[in-house]
């Protein structure tokens, strides 16, 4: 498809697009053409300000040229390699690196592609796990009502949105699901974490009473829910959490897709809350968005649980093609260095107050309920209008792409999530920008 026309229908008709109301997008396309730092450029030769990281990703800001000429020298000289009993470098460089910025306790990586694909990893790896040790009744998983974690079988069955779950008839069995840790009544405008709320931690021990903690294997969580609207775990929740599965010999799954390489101000979430979890899931920032990668973090107790069988034969029938890749790896490598020439976790911490500030501006904002926030992620909740399909959120999405900044909504939630390289003008613009998209809608 040729940039210098306007795209037909016909050019756009074979990418069936994801989570994409396909059709009124190609009737009225919202084309990316180029992107620099803050900002990406539309077809039609606009800047439109980045206030979503891609998609939580590019933590960085986009086209940072130490990561696209690591890419370039890598794809150059050794493209891709096996990582089935073989190895190259550059992988196992970059799992060194990836502990380097862990939680202590926290010592191996296994690679996947995607989100997704980390959390099923993590996923089979706590039933695998307990198997290991003698514990096979341990394979049912639990997870949370609100909770995102990626689009594959297990993930969207421990995850506990309705929408992406109810296409796909009965999922995997053997699931429960915690309560989300939403309550507005009590905790609407709280700055950071909420007061209110850590007790729902506790709704682990209906769940280990009705079916006994011997059949129970991990439970996952996001430790600040994203892509469902922005949930900051309430003040005591996550370390209850990590309590009661460690009472039960249950495994805690941190799936920090979202959270890892710096958005909360620290390199995980993990670190920020100060609790440990058994198995980390992460992707995204890895790479800076830009390559597809992801990793399964994991405590020494998890992976030395494999180790223990005859040497010389396969620990753990998992893995693929792209584990690893070589490129991947060069991306990663290069993205952690970005990282940390430039203290973009600690920019992060040192605007995140600023941010703060600013984001909680729109409380008096048209249509607004609800603000939540923590490192360089906000949610801004809007009234929802009764009966309507389309969400008052969309709408604001698409004139604030016209007034040149990108957020992200999901249902009646608006969200944002900036590259960590983001000034304070910056910041100002977002947000004067959105008020006024706000006080214009019906
Ligand atoms: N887990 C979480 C917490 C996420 O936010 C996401 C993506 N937004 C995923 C998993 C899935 O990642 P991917 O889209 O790379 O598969």
């Amino acid at each position: 498809m040729a940039l210098d026309r306007k795209p037909t229908p016909n050019d756009l008709n074979a990418f069936w697009m994801p989570f994409t109301a396909n059709r009124q997008f190609k009737s009225n396309p919202r084309m990316l053409v180029g992107a620099k730092d803050m900002h990406y450029t539309t077809a039609e030769g606009r800047q439109v300000l980045d206030g979503t990281a891609g998609l939580w990703c590019c933590n960085a800001g986009h086209c940072r040229p130490k990561i696209t000429e690591a890419i370039a020298r890598q794809a150059a000289e050794l493209d891709y390699a096996p990582a089935f009993q073989m190895g190259h470098p550059i992988a196992f460089e970059l799992a060194n690196r990836i502990i380097d910025m862990a939680p202590k306790g926290i010592e191996h990586v296994f690679y996947t592609n995607s989100g997704s694909e980390s959390v099923e990893t993590a996923l089979k790896l706590a039933i695998a796990y307990h198997r290991a040790r003698g514990e096979g009744a341990r394979t049912r998983l639990i997870g949370r009502e609100r909770g995102y974690h990626g689009v594959n079988f297990g993930g969207i069955s421990v995850g506990g949105i309705v929408n992406n779950r109810k296409m796909f008839g009965t999922l995997l069995g053997g699931v429960d699901h915690l309560p989300h840790t939403h309550l507005p009544g009590q905790n609407a405008f709280a700055k950071g974490q909420p007061e209110h709320g850590a007790n729902l931690a506790d709704d682990l021990e209906r769940i280990v009473a009705l079916h006994g903690a011997e059949t129970i294997a991990a439970v996952i969580v996001e430790p600040v829910a994203g892509s469902t609207g922005v949930l900051i775990p309430p003040v005591g929740y996550l370390e209850k959490l990590r309590a009661i599965t460690k009472k039960h010999g249950i495994l805690l799954i941190f799936d920090e897709v979202i959270t890892g390489f710096g958005r909360l101000g620290s390199a995980f979430a993990a670190q920020h809350f100060d609790v440990l979890p058994d198995m980390m899931t992460t992707a995204k920032g890895l790479t800076n968005g830009v390559i597809p990668m992801g990793a399964v973090l994991t405590t020494a107790a998890v992976h030395d649980a494999f180790m223990d069988g005859p040497e010389g034969m396969i620990e753990l029938f998992h893995g693929y093609t792209y584990s690893g890749n070589p490129i991947a790896s060069a991306a990663g490598i290069a993205t952690l260095e970005v990282y940390r020439e430039e203290a973009l976790f600690e920019r992060c911490a040192a605007i995140a107050p600023y941010w703060e500030a600013a984001v909680h501006s729109l409380r008096d904002a048209r249509h607004v309920i609800d603000v939540r926030n923590m490192g360089l992620i906000a949610g801004i909740e809007l009234e929802g209008i009764p009966g309507q399909p389309t969400k008052r959120a969309f709408a604001a999405f698409l004139k604030a792409y016209e007034k040149g900044i990108l957020i992200r909504t999901t249902g009646d939630i608006i969200a944002m999530s900036p590259p960590l390289i983001i000034e304070k003008p910056q910041v100002d613009q977002l947000l004067d920008t959105l008020r006024d998209v706000l006080s214009a809608l019906d």
